[in-house]
């Protein structure tokens, strides 16, 4: 029998015992039994957790989403339930309003979940693909620096500035994918760099 037991599902069975055995004494005995019972078809039995953090900002919480759905059987899996990791290190099980309310977020009409371009002229975006996307980006990029890149200022010292592109950076991602984000960013010359926290 596998006996580790998370933080999180020793308080789940601390409150339900705790909640039990006050029945039974109390002299509740039948109904310590029916509120085993009742928390068994708990909402959440037969999801899947799946541990993430969440996207917001750098603070980078640790969640835990619940599925249904099982994915082997061809069924598609749904994201019904999502809550703060009571064993993650930096949140404890906290989420702030904006955590709390994931679950809106990720089933929102108007989430962007591929990239969309509207065109010189269009009035409308389109779907295209990340190839597509990343091409357009690098080309823009590359066109715009060659054009625009300061190399040396008015007095002759070398600067090289990039001061016509911006780069928002996402606040979440790991340390190494950070730093790498940043030497890359600063090394083509690019000084506005911002990401979703603004720290
Ligand atoms: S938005 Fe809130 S829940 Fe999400 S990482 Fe930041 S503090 Fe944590």
């Amino acid at each position: 029998m596998n006996m580790e037991l998370s933080r999180r599902q020793f308080l789940t069975g601390a409150g339900a015992g705790l909640a039990g055995t006050t029945l039974g004494a109390l002299g509740f005995g039948d109904a310590e039994v029916a509120y085993a019972a009742a928390i068994r078809p708990f909402k959440l039995a037969g999801t899947t957790e799946t541990r993430n953090t969440c996207t917001y900002c750098s603070v980078a919480c640790g969640i835990i989403m619940y599925s249904k759905g099982n994915l082997s059987k061809g069924e598609k899996a749904e994201i019904i339930h999502i809550e703060g990791d009571a064993d993650h290190p930096t949140n404890r099980g906290t989420l702030c309003p904006k955590g709390a309310a994931l679950l809106d977020f990720v089933h929102s009409e108007t989430r962007l979940k591929y990239p969309m371009l509207r065109k010189p002229g269009s009035d409308k975006f389109e779907r295209i693909s990340w190839d597509q996307a990343l091409d357009r980006i690098a080309r823009l990029m590359k066109d715009d620096r060659d054009e625009n890149f300061i190399q040396k200022n008015n007095d002759g010292v070398t600067v090289n500035r990039w001061l016509t592109t911006g780069f928002l950076a996402a606040s979440a991602s790991t340390n190494e994918t950070a730093w790498a984000t940043y030497k890359v960013v600063r090394s083509a010359g690019i000084l506005a760099f911002d990401n979703q926290a603004r720290v």
